[in-house]
């Protein structure tokens, strides 16, 4: 089902969502272009940052650090507290904002919306638990502990697909941490950006006011970023996009001693086993696949599914792709939006071109509503049944395109799910315990995220986020994530009057 044209006046919408969000006029003045991935219309300017406008505001995040770092920890939590009432008020109309300028259905961006305000819950309750350990020393009347401390200026670098959450689940964190921070997202949704720093204003306003430069925003494209990646005075760089870029900053920032928090693509896979609940399976993989038109980091990308039920699930998947709506992201019933741009439509024909090319048998994939949405790129998703893992399949693509390939042995499905550069999210569908099991154990899956029973996409903030191999190793939202933000000092503290010397060591002046 198909849901066009998209209509209505997108301009005057976004116009007024940017006035009640409470983004200043002269935010908007500028060359560089937002555009709707909606239709492709241009419904705002904005101006890029040089690199001397970043290096400025880097250096007044440095300075409101020097004051934040002494203010108690569960203050600073207060202001994230702050922020998130301030979010419940917005939500609706961010939610509006990321729809018109990332495409995302409108439950998808309350959902986005939501992740925020979770993230400010769980940020203010850890501003009371930012604890180190005691630790047992073998000197006499000694006593030694760690402490965390902040960092510093804290570097934010986001991709389009979350515009606004990937930027609270770090900022959050940081700052009840005791750190400022300097965010520079996508050029392609800088405005939902300028309405989260507008909304961040707020909360600062009812806190009574926070150091100047605690939370910026610089706008810009690659140039932009690294500026931010290369000054010495941002200690961390927690930047999410595509392994291509974490290429690039990831040794950047190590070659002067910084700490990294890298994000980057997957290529997440499920496997269905024998025993898997087929209905629930069904569910599961359609939204994983299909959600957010294939441009999540944890879309499902890769199925393996056993023989002996390849026939039974692969007829309903295709009724289920060949039905799924597609359309305006604001109509009720819509479950796939527009892909982020033109270059995104190219990609995914030209992986698909690829995959045919080496026997892939493609059903869906075609664009959509062409004559109605005038520069909106809509396709069908594509299900695609190959012969093997090939090239095209062990990469990225960022669209909805899902590989499906068959098993007969799970040792070979592991060594499947394992066997691409990146290690993000996976799945296993089983209801036999040793199956899952194994899917979790050491020599299961390789990722971040293995889940049982659930599709590999939509984390909860609780947990550890990220992924290892291309996928950048980093981790960031809930567990002890907060720890990447903060540095640890070891302290021994001597109450006696001797000074006995660690390892026996005697050294009498
Ligand atoms: P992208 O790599 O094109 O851009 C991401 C950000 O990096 C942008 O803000 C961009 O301006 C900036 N950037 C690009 N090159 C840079 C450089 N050399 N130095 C500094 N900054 C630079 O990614 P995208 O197209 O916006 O997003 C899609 C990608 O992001 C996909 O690969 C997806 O899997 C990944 N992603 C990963 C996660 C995760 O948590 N692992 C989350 C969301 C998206």
């Amino acid at each position: 089902m198909a849901r066009f044209p998209v209509t209505g006046e997108i301009s005057a919408d976004a116009d007024a969502l940017l006035a009640r969000l409470g983004i200043a006029d002269d935010r908007l003045t500028g060359t560089r272009e937002a555009v709707t991935p909606l239709t492709g219309e241009v419904i705002a300017r904005v101006a890029d940052m040089d690199a001397p406008a970043v290096q400025d505001a880097i250096g007044r995040a440095h300075s409101a650090f020097l004051e934040w770092r002494m203010v108690p920890a569960p203050r600073r939590g207060e202001l994230i507290r702050l922020f998130g009432e301030e979010l419940r008020a917005a939500k609706a109309d961010l939610a509006a904002l990321v729809t018109l300028e990332a495409g995302k259905i409108t439950s998808e961006g309350l959902g986005e919306v939501q992740e925020m305000i979770d993230i400010c819950d769980f940020a203010t309750g850890l501003s009371r638990q930012l604890h180190g350990l005691t630790i047992a020393t073998e000197r006499p009347d000694h006593r030694m502990m760690e402490t965390w401390h902040p960092m510093g200026v804290v570097g934010v670098i986001s991709a389009f697909n979350f515009p606004v959450a990937v930027w609270a689940w770090n900022a959050a964190l940081a700052l009840v941490c005791g750190n400022s921070v300097v965010w520079k997202p996508s050029e392609k949704t800088p405005l939902t950006a300028l309405a989260v720093d507008a909304i961040f204003a707020r909360a600062a306003v009812r806190f009574g006011g926070v150091p100047e430069g605690l939370s910026t925003l610089v706008l810009g494209g690659r140039a932009a970023g690294e500026a931010l990646v290369d000054d010495p005075r941002v200690p961390v760089i927690s930047a999410t996009g595509s392994s291509a870029m974490g290429r690039h900053v990831g040794p950047r920032v190590a070659q002067r001693f910084g700490r990294a928090i890298l994000e980057l693509g997957g290529n997440n896979a499920a496997i269905v086993c024998p025993s898997a609940d087929l209905d629930l399976t069904l569910r599961a993989v359609a939204f994983a696949a299909m959600g957010t038109a294939g441009q999540r980091c944890t879309t499902l990308r890769r199925l393996m599914v056993h023989d002996s039920v390849y026939d039974a699930l692969l007829p309903r998947l295709k009724s289920a792709y060949a039905s799924v709506s597609v359309g305006d992201p604001r109509a009720e019933g819509t479950l796939v939006g527009p892909l982020i741009d033109a270059g995104a439509f190219e990609a995914m024909q030209v992986a698909l071109e690829a995959a045919r090319a080496v026997g892939g048998v493609v059903t869906g994939g075609e664009r959509l509503g062409a004559e109605f949405a005038l520069d909106g790129y809509y396709v069908r998703p594509a299900l695609v049944e190959m012969p093997a893992q090939t090239d095209t399949v062990a990469a990225e693509t960022f669209a909805p395109i899902l590989y499906v390939l068959r098993y007969s042995d799970l040792a070979d499905a592991i060594r499947l799910n394992n066997e691409v550069p990146q290690g993000l999210a996976s799945a296993i569908f089983t209801t036999d315990l040793r199956e899952a099991e194994r899917f979790l154990s050491a020599a299961g899956s390789d990722c971040g995220i293995a889940n049982v029973n659930i599709g590999p996409s939509g984390a909860e903030i609780g947990g550890a986020f990220g992924g290892e191999k291309e996928t950048g190793g980093g981790r960031e939202a809930g567990s002890d994530s907060w720890k990447a933000y903060m540095r640890r000092a070891t302290n021994t503290i001597n109450y006696g009057s001797s000074l006995p010397l660690a390892q026996g060591v005697t050294f009498d002046v």
